[in-house]
């Protein structure tokens, strides 16, 4: 990004948000009181419901091993990782492929879904890829481009969306989370009533190469002024070469904001300074209809590559 198109967005975030929350994922964390836990997200506690599992605030399937709440019950963390959290993975299974984000077990295995045959496992920035000739997996583009051509697995946009509210919702702050009872009845419901008041973007950024962000930070920020025509609460997450950026629903706060439009802005992070930003854009994840067999291409730039696609059999 050229510097004074850092600096303007730097200084509109400056004057419009305020900073609640903002977690670099280096060291473990948990959020909330240990001593009195309640879940936030069904309201409930001991002996209702109980709190033995270790609840990830931000997914482990995103590498997250440092922040854990508190705040989310073993019932609402088992519901969540079945429902929108698995439609988040799915929709993210190639990003990770191409960025060997490997998650808990260390491995991580693309399959074709249709032809099965088809297949990637990767181990340690290890790539092995098997293919059987009907599925072009990995192309090379030039001497230091490569292109990974994945399907993904059957996935409903507004879940994904709902996984990445659910991020936000955990990290607010407790003095905040009163403003959020209506996003948190909406992320447990099937209902769409009450969330049609406007779209499900997500701003989405890839910084493809070797250079990453070095860790996961997570960030919410809070809306200086209420008179402003801008969403009340926005949140963002990034890690290894991908950022995400959401408007956090907020009935309460942004009625005002029905129909209005208002200018959906990145943040400058400092991959910002030194990269160029490929297959960003801003993404549409209000549809609940499922999507099946989505071609998801990703391009990767090596600067010296140690990966040849002779692996292919
Ligand atoms: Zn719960």
């Amino acid at each position: 990004m050229e510097l004074d198109k850092i600096q303007d967005l730097s200084t509109w975030w400056n004057d419009n948000y305020t900073l609640i929350a903002d977690y670099d994922l280096t060291e473990k964390k948990y959020l909330g009181d240990s001593q009195n836990k309640i879940c936030r997200f069904c309201g409930r506690k001991e002996p209702e419901v109980h709190f033995r599992k270790i609840a990830h605030a931000i997914p482990e399937s995103l590498e997250n091993i440092n922040l854990f709440t508190n705040y989310e019950c073993d019932e609402c963390n088992h519901k969540f990782g079945n429902t929108i959290e698995d439609h988040l993975n799915k929709y993210l299974f190639p990003n990770r492929i191409a960025s060997c984000i490997l998650g808990k077990r260390g491995t991580i295995t693309y399959k074709h879904p249709i032809f099965g045959d088809n297949r990637i496992d990767v181990t340690n920035g290890h790539w092995d890829v098997k293919t059987d000739g009907k599925v072009e997996l990995v192309q090379q583009i030039d001497e230091h481009t490569l292109q990974i051509n994945l399907t993904r697995q059957t996935y409903i946009p507004v879940n994904v969306y709902k996984a990445l509210v659910k991020m936000a919702i955990s990290i607010v702050p407790e003095s905040e989370i009163s403003n959020f009872d209506n996003t948190i009845k909406w992320l447990q419901s099937d209902e769409r009533a009450i969330e049609d008041y406007f779209g499900k973007f997500v701003i989405m950024r890839f910084f493809p190469g070797l250079e990453r962000f070095p860790y996961i930070k997570a960030s919410l920020f809070k809306r200086k002024d209420d008179s402003l025509i801008t969403p009340a609460y926005q949140f963002f997450i990034c890690f290894s070469n991908y950022y995400f950026q959401i408007v956090v629903p907020c009935f309460k706060k942004d009625k005002q904001l029905d129909r209005k439009r208002f200018s959906f802005r990145a943040i400058p992070t400092p991959l910002d300074f030194s990269q160029s930003i490929k297959g960003s854009g801003l993404l549409d994840f209000s549809s609940h209809e499922p999507i099946k067999n989505e071609e998801a291409p990703i391009q990767m730039h090596f600067e010296t590559s140690e990966m040849s696609i002779g692996e292919i059999e």
